[in-house]
This record gives C-alpha cells, structure tokens and sequence, in this order.
C-alpha cells in the first residue's frame, strides 16, 4: 500500500496505521469507512489491496446461505453480474 501510494513505509505508517491491542490495522476513514477509499469512491490502492479486499464477496460468511448471500447484493450493486467463478480462482486472488 505504502509503494502503491508513492510514500516510505514509515510514513505510511505513521499517517495510515494504528495499532489496535497489539494488532496493526488501518486508520479509521470519514464514517469508518475504509481510509483508502477515494472520494471518487474508488480504492487508492486497488493494485495493492489487501486478500481480503481481493476475495469480496467470496467471503465464508457471505457464502453461508442463500439468504446472506442475497442481502450482501442489496449492498453490493457487482454481485451477481459477470462470470461465474470457480473456488479455485477465488483461492489464487487471495494468495497474490
Ligand atoms: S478495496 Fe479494500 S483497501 Fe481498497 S478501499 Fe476497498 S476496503 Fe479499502
């Protein structure tokens, strides 16, 4: 994230990072959304996000049921619309 934002690690750091009970994670953004959300509302380091940004909305717990799946998709406007994907691709987003 830091390189995708042109900054050094350290600087990256110290404006982008907290360390939440021993845990680093980042900053809270305007509303507690994502800092790097854009006011565009695209992701600023869409290159270098996170596994976890990679596999939405393959989530375990959005794959739970029907029923979550289809109220994920209330939120999520991309659900359901382009091609099928295999659990195997899912698996590769999140190793990169
Ligand atoms: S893709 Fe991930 S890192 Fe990027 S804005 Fe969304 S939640 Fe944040």
């Amino acid at each position: 994230m830091a390189l995708a934002l042109a900054m050094g690690q350290a600087a990256f750091r110290r404006q982008w990072v907290v360390n939440a009970g021993g845990s680093l994670r980042l900053v809270d953004g305007p509303d507690g959304a994502c800092p790097m959300l854009g006011e565009d509302l695209r992701c600023r380091v869409y290159e270098a996000r996170p596994a976890q940004c990679r596999r939405y909305p393959f989530w375990p717990e959005l794959l739970a049921d029907a029923a979550t799946w289809e109220w994920e998709a209330l939120r999520c406007p991309g659900i359901g619309k382009g091609p099928l994907i295999s659990v195997e691709e899912i698996a590769v987003w999140g190793a990169a």
